[in-house]
């Protein structure tokens, strides 16, 4: 079982006297009037918003842009350097993306571009997804700056135009870098937040850092048959036997595993839960296969100890009355970080053949493929959590602000552009400092999608303290 990360090493971090006005929040409705919306074709991209963008961040924060250099990276992706005391020293870089999901076909009960505050509540796309980041970094920066301040290393923003469209943005981001010998010391993007009602019965908000990300493919599966009129169907028809393999392959996803990474976050999540929980989770030499077992028989737990095939489409024949010859349908897989692609390919295609088998067919009537018009990735190394500096720093500031809140680092789902950046740096953290309640993470991509001025402001304060105690490193 792996150290308790529970406390933090020194002394807490916070934002010394800095307190969030009015004008800050002001700034921030601005950008999120800004329609910056991402199209999976970017010929229906809108790109006025994106011409607005940069200008109005230079106009919001002037003593920020004085001092730092602007590159642009593809249309209007933004590397920022703030340059520090030391720039021999290797930077830090903070990221975030300033596009946004549409909102088309979603049920708004307010303009989601009018940033109106209604009951404490800023509602917009994009309040939590996540130019709440953008602004709040910049934010922070800006006073800091207009202090004096000066990071005792080169601290670098970068914000993506195409996030939401796995546009190669970040990649071409951290080509430049790379092209320019740096190698940042720790990077921190979204991903995890401080979440008050983290699973398995915890009641105190948790800080959840994400250490690594889950790795992505999709696969194609095609079923071969002789096909032919209705009136005369078979056992191993395509669409049938298609069936029976995707069936095969959904029932049988990869073997769980509880990684140390995941036994942190239960031993973190465990210690702020029930008498019960504590119990099983404290003592996992002990507890292991039993707590194995039980969260394996949960989807939402499930996915934390496996990698994962989600049969999402299907297609056969384009008559009603037509076997077709050929039936094909797409597994979405998300792959454990002790896995690779082709351990997840290769037990797709053993099942398949399993169930040709079975099925009295032979094995070369199904096939399985990476469908490669989809992006996909391996998943993201994991960065240290014990023991280490970088992580203990994050620790000491979600301490400063956040003091109620305990502090767990987890293996993301989903992906973020920062595993692009694994590429050149060992510690990739995916936290943004913000308070975020289960019913915020559903908001996220959905209608109505909202923050509260408290937890915005407060969230600024994380930035603050994370940026003037770099000292402290
Ligand atoms: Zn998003």
């Amino acid at each position: 079982m792996g150290a308790s990360v529970s406390v933090a090493q020194g002394a807490p971090l916070d934002a010394g006297t800095y307190k969030a006005d009015e004008a800050a929040v002001e700034r921030f409705c601005e950008l999120l009037r800004i329609p910056t919306v991402s199209r999976e074709n970017i010929a229906e991209r809108d790109d006025e918003p994106f011409n607005q963008w940069i200008p109005t961040l230079q106009r919001l924060y002037p003593h920020f842009f004085k001092v730092a250099e602007l590159t642009r990276v593809d249309d209007f992706g933004m590397l920022l350097r703030w340059p520090g005391a030391d720039s021999a020293l290797d930077p830090i870089v903070m990221m975030a993306h300033q596009d946004v999901v549409p909102v088309e076909g979603q049920d708004w009960k307010h303009d989601p571009f009018g940033a109106e505050i209604i009951d404490g509540e800023i509602w917009a796309r994009g309040s939590l997804d996540t130019k709440c980041i953008v602004s709040a970094f910049l934010e922070a920066a800006e006073h800091l700056i207009a202090q004096g301040f000066v990071p005792p290393r080169d601290v670098w923003f970068f914000s993506s135009d195409g996030e939401e469209i796995a546009a190669p943005t970040a990649t071409h981001a951290v080509q430049w870098l790379r092209e320019h010998n740096i190698h940042p010391y720790m990077v921190l993007d979204e991903g995890g937040a401080v979440a008050t009602d983290a699973p398995l019965g915890v009641t105190e908000p948790v800080a959840m850092v994400g250490v690594s990300e889950k790795g992505h493919v999709d696969l194609t599966v095609t079923a071969r048959a002789d096909g032919g009129h209705a009136s005369t169907p078979a056992a191993n028809d395509a669409c049938r036997l298609l069936c029976r393999v995707c069936e095969t392959i959904s029932a049988n996803p990869g073997k769980p595993q509880l990684t140390p990474a995941v036994e942190a976050t239960l031993t973190e999540l465990g210690a702020r839960s029930s008498a019960t929980y504590q119990a099983i989770f404290g003592n996992l030499w002990l507890t292991r296969p039993a707590v194995t077992k039980i969260m394996a028989a949960s989807p939402e737990t499930s996915a934390m100890l496996r990698t994962t095939y989600a049969l999402t489409q299907l297609e056969g024949s384009n008559a009603h009355n037509v076997l077709p010859p050929v039936a094909r349908a797409n597994f979405n897989v998300r792959i454990a970080p002790f896995e690779t692609i082709a351990d997840a390919v290769e037990r797709a295609r053993k099942l398949a053949a399993q169930q040709c088998r079975a099925s009295g067919v032979s094995p070369d009537h199904v096939t399985v493929e990476i469908n490669e018009a989809i992006p996909y990735t391996e998943p993201a190394p994991v960065s240290p959590y014990e023991d280490d500096a970088a992580f203990n720093y994050i620790h000491r500031c979600v301490s400063g602000v956040y003091p109620e809140a305990g502090f767990a680092p987890y293996v993301q789902n989903s992906c973020t552009d920062s595993r692009e950046f694994n590429e050149i740096c060992d510690r990739v953290y995916r936290f943004c400092g913000f308070i975020y309640s289960g019913e915020a993470r559903k908001l996220i991509h959905a209608a109505n999608e909202r923050i509260g001025v408290d937890v915005y402001k407060r969230g600024i304060e994380f930035y603050v303290a994370f940026l003037a105690n770099l000292e402290q490193l």
